[in-house]
């Protein structure tokens, strides 16, 4: 990818990723309103993050609470909202709380219990997801997919969390056909939840650039896209 300065290239990566979005959207009858395409923005300059906003992106994602922060102080009169979709350390709950408006990362009972005592303080109900490591790599982070429902039950009854569905990274890839097992088999853990626990998990996050489209094909309702819109990280 070729580097570039200019704003016109954030709009045409923008729209090129929004229309292989609706592409993939009716490929396998859905509608490309279901699905929420999060710009991921981090170690990208505040310049292209408003160059993103202002061709299209409503919602922002980020990795790292404390670079997040920033970003979130200098864009607040901005008409966006942020996704923590990196691990949530849990000297920065406090933080994150007041900072997102989903956590995509819940990977303990401890973790959510202090998630939700910190919602509790702010008055607020913080919707997460669980993050599921569908492949069972050491390396990532996520309960694996047996450890799913259990984590989801005690999730779903702590007061001030709404959970809202899964989120996962699959193992890298050369060919985004090959994430597809990873991808279907998160949609079949979500199922399975949905059934034994009786709940309703609205939301699917997988999927990023290289391989967005196979994952609607899966059934994503949220995709995190950063370097095919903002290019390559600085
Ligand atoms: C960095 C990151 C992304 C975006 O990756 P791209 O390949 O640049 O689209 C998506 N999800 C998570 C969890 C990430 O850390």
């Amino acid at each position: 990818m070729t580097p570039f300065q200019d704003a016109s290239q954030i709009r045409e990566n923008w729209q090129r990723v929004t229309e292989r979005i609706e592409r993939a959207a009716t490929r396998s009858g859905r509608i490309k309103d279901e699905i929420t395409l999060v710009a991921v923005s981090k170690k990208q300059g505040i310049d292209k993050i408003i160059q993103a906003v202002e061709a299209g992106a409503r919602v922002l994602g980020e990795n790292y609470v404390q670079e997040a922060r920033e970003k979130i102080l200098a864009l607040r009169n901005y008409p966006i909202e942020w996704h923590l979709i990196g691990h949530l350390q849990s000297n920065k709950v406090r933080l994150a709380v007041s900072l997102f408006t989903l956590i995509h990362t819940v990977d303990s009972l401890h973790l959510a219990r202090l998630v939700d005592q910190r919602a509790q303080v702010e008055g607020k109900i913080q919707s997460v997801l669980i993050q599921v490591n569908v492949a069972g790599e050491a390396s990532k982070s996520g309960v694996l997919p047996q450890e799913a429902i259990d984590l989801a039950k005690g999730v779903s009854q702590l007061p001030h969390l709404s959970l809202d569905g899964l989120m996962t990274i699959p193992p890298e890839v050369d060919d985004p056909e090959k994430a597809r097992p990873y991808f279907a088999k998160l949609r079949e853990v979500r199922d399975g939840i949905e059934r034994e626990l009786g709940l309703s998990l609205r939301h699917l996050s997988m999927g990023m650039s290289h391989d967005f489209e196979v994952a609607i094909e899966e059934g994503a309702t949220i995709v995190r896209v950063g370097s095919a819109i903002f290019g390559p990280r600085g």
